[in-house]
């Protein structure tokens, strides 16, 4: 049986022909950057083994000025030709294709020499662009060309043409950005002139046959974007001009919308690509939010693109591929497009990886290689620390036993899930599972595990978790409090007017799950499209609703409060907090900083303001509830050490400040790789 008969089809190119309709889509890792071409090499041969179709390199600078920031990665010297030749020639060994992004990112480049159309400074970057003039725009159209022709000669079998997101290309054409009065600005045929001069000499440098992806913002969501008929307009002049496949791009990166975080509905863009197909002779891409072969299949058994760009997903698993051709999807390691590892390191100078597949980028420092040794392993706590330890373990052939006192493993990953945005950390869930059972591990739930009942084993690994903090508030025992776990156990009801104590990380997720009543705006694209105001770009510029976003009324009156006097959500995620932010403003929910918690009383919550403890008032709500932080659980570790015992203690039962699941799992597969 064939399994995703769309998904799994060859591409013929006409000159070369793709195995399947799989796209590793661009991702910056930062890895070419450090100069670790062995590293680089590994990375994307381990994704040529699992059978992708093609892969797309991270961002390639055409010239310096172009680069996302001062020292971005360029092809500029044999050198450099040299050791990207090292990457294609390990990605061809394994039977792969591989073409190299040209990104040239214009006024978004983190750079004062950036250059645009016009000197009109980004809303995220501090630098703002010199104009360009005719001679300059010459220059970068020939830096494109030359970086194409060095790209074949590194052995490359294409290039793909970055012209979305709001990079250079894109900046020509629309008038938010462009505002000149030469033949490379004013009406639309004018603004459209560089990309696909672009397009024309990157052709004629490299000849027939060698793959051209131009990548097309086909929808903008920024105020004045372009509309569905420009866009088609410039599809076919990319055609007429060379292009062999059209990718899509989906929102600038200023933009106010959401596109590819994890409350996104899975392929919830897919409906823009459509638009493009039966107006272009050439195959086109579609992307954003596609993480497993059944989505991608019925994207394309749906007509909404000839091949799927997935790239996060590829991050999370290598072998994604082969492992949907093999009818094991339920195996793949599933990304759940939370950016912890990948963009969020990205955007802070960090080497991106995966939360659930530290490995990713680290291939050749985390091994994990079968064991000569094998020993009896008991992990205590099957949340992500425990589990990405067992799976390793017993994948190098240790005997693990795996406890817990709940009933299912998962920790509080199963918290997670519940948030209205957040489902596909229940995926997560399923899949730990699922390789629980794959790698033989022995599994023990409904069983609190003392320090007696840990005899015999060779290794002992607690990963007991966390506790939630007290915070020691007076009147805090009586019943119009809660915790957390309460609420999202849904162990107590929750009144009308809420206030939430602490904003970290799980206060801001138990506020949207407080705030949202219903179906979740994730799990249906028309709520979703509504909520953060996103339209038909057929209809309204860069596709956004004329009338703004339309957030469903909030299920309740919600005062999310701190302790510290700054902005709320400060430490939430690089790339994602805005989102966070943006949906509890959505939702009225009052974000209050500065406050001392005086006391609770049946009418609510007694506060001051500031070290003086001024301006005392009540905050007149039914229900409190507490999200101080949380402290380690680690009565098993300490009993354990005091019956002479020497245990690895892991995860949030080893550090509770500031852990996360990344963390929780990068540990646990390094310990595992070492035992
Ligand atoms: P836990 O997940 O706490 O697991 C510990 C396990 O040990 C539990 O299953 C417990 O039952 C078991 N246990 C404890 N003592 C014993 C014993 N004596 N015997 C048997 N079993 C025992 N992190 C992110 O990275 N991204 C997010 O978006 C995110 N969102 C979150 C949202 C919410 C609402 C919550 C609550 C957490 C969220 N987290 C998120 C945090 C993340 O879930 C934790 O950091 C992670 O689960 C910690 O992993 P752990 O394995 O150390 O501990
Ligand atoms: P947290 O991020 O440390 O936040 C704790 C909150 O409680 C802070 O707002 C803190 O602010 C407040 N607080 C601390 N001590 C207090 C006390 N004694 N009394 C009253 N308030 C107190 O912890 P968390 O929200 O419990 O999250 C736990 C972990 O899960 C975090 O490390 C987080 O990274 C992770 N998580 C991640 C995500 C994600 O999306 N990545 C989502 C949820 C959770 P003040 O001290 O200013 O009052
Ligand atoms: Fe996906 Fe999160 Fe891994 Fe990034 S870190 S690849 S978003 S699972």
């Amino acid at each position: 049986m064939t399994h995703y008969p769309h998904l799994l089809a060859p591409l013929d190119l006409g000159f070369t022909t793709l195995k399947n309709r799989v796209l590793m889509g661009s991702m910056h890792t930062g890895l070419e950057e450090r100069g670790d071409w062995d590293r680089v090499a590994e990375y994307y041969a381990a994704r040529a083994r699992g059978g992708v179709g093609l892969m797309v390199t991270g961002g390639i600078a055409p010239n310096p000025e172009g680069g996302v920031a001062v020292g971005a990665a360029g092809l500029y010297t044999p050198e450099d030709i040299a050791n990207h030749k090292r990457v294609t020639d390990n990605v061809h060994a394994e039977g792969g294709k591989i073409a190299m992004q040209i990104l040239h990112a214009g006024r978004y480049a983190y750079n004062p020499d950036c250059v645009s159309a016009s000197p009109v400074k980004s809303p995220i970057s501090p630098f703002p662009p010199k104009e360009l003039d005719e001679e300059g725009i010459e220059k970068q159209i020939d830096d494109f060309a030359t970086t194409a022709k060095r790209a074949k000669e590194a052995g490359y079998d294409g290039v793909e043409i970055m012209g979305s997101e709001g990079y250079f290309l894109n900046q020509f054409l629309v008038t938010h950005t462009n505002k000149r009065t030469d033949r490379w600005g004013g009406d639309y045929e004018n603004r459209m002139r560089l990309p696909i001069e672009v397009v024309k000499r990157v052709r004629a440098a490299v000849g027939p046959e060698f793959i051209i992806i131009y990548r097309l913002s086909m929808i903008d969501l920024v105020p004045n974007g372009s509309i569905t008929e420009e866009v088609i307009r410039l599809a076919k002049k990319i055609e007429a001009a060379g292009a062999t496949i059209l990718n899509t791009g989906i929102g600038w990166h200023e933009a106010r919308v959401p596109t590819i975080a994890t409350s996104v509905p899975r392929a919830g863009f897919a409906w823009v690509t459509k638009k493009l197909m039966g107006e272009v002779g050439i195959p086109v891409i579609t992307s954003n939010r596609i993480n497993n072969p059944e989505t991608a299949e019925a994207v394309l058994a749906e007509g909404c693109a000839d091949m799927v760009s997935m790239a996060r997903p590829f991050l999370a698993d290598p072998d994604f591929v082969a492992k949907a051709e093999a009818g094991r999807a339920g195996d793949i390691a599933p990304c759940i497009a939370c950016n912890q590892a990948c963009l969020d390191h990205t955007f802070s100078g960090k080497i991106s990886s995966c939360l659930v597949n530290p490995r990713a980028c680290y291939e050749t420092e985390i091994v994990v290689t079968p064991t000569d040794t094998p020993k009896t392993v008991a992990v205590v706590g099957a949340g992500p620390a425990g589990l990405s330890t067992a799976i390793t373990a017993a994948s190098r052939g240790h005997k693990v036993t795996l406890f817990d006192s709940a009933e299912r493993v998962g920790g509080q990953l199963h918290m997670a899930a519940t948030i209205p945005g957040k489902e596909e950390f229940a995926g997560l869930i399923d899949w730990f599972e699922r390789q629980v059972a794959n790698e033989g591990v022995t599994v023990k739930l409904r069983q609190r595990v003392t320090a007696d009942d840990l005899t015999g084993f060779d290794e002992i690994i607690v990963a007991t978790g966390v506790n939630p903090r007290d915070p020691q508030i007076e009147g805090q025992g009586a019943d119009n409090v809660l915790s957390y776990i309460d609420v999202l156990r849904g162990k107590a009801p929750v009144g009308k007017r809420v206030a939430i104590i602490g904003a970290g990380g799980i206060g801001f997720d138990v506020a949207e799950f407080l705030a949202h009543e219903g179906t979740s705006p994730t799990l249906d694209l028309n709520l979703w499209k509504e909520e953060w105001g996103v339209s038909d770009p057929a209809t309204d510029r860069g596709g956004l609703a004329p009338e703004g976003p339309q957030p469903e009324a909030p299920a309740r009156d919600i005062v999310l409060l701190q302790r510290k006097a700054q902005a709320l959500g400060k430490k939430l995620g690089k790339t994602t907090g805005w989102i966070h932010r943006a949906a509890l403003k959505m939702k009225e929910v009052d974000m209050v900083g500065g406050v001392n918690y005086e006391r609770i009383t049946p009418e609510g919550l007694e506060v001051t303001s500031g070290e003086a403890r001024e301006n005392p008032r009540l905050i007149a709500v039914d229900t409190i509830v507490l999200c101080a932080g949380q402290e380690s659980e680690r009565s098993l570790a300490d009993a354990l050490i005091a019956a002479g015992k020497t245990p690895h203690v892991i995860g949030g039962a080893d550090v509770a400040a500031e852990l996360d699941a990344k963390r929780a799992i990068d540990q646990g597969v390094r310990l595992a790789a070492t035992l």
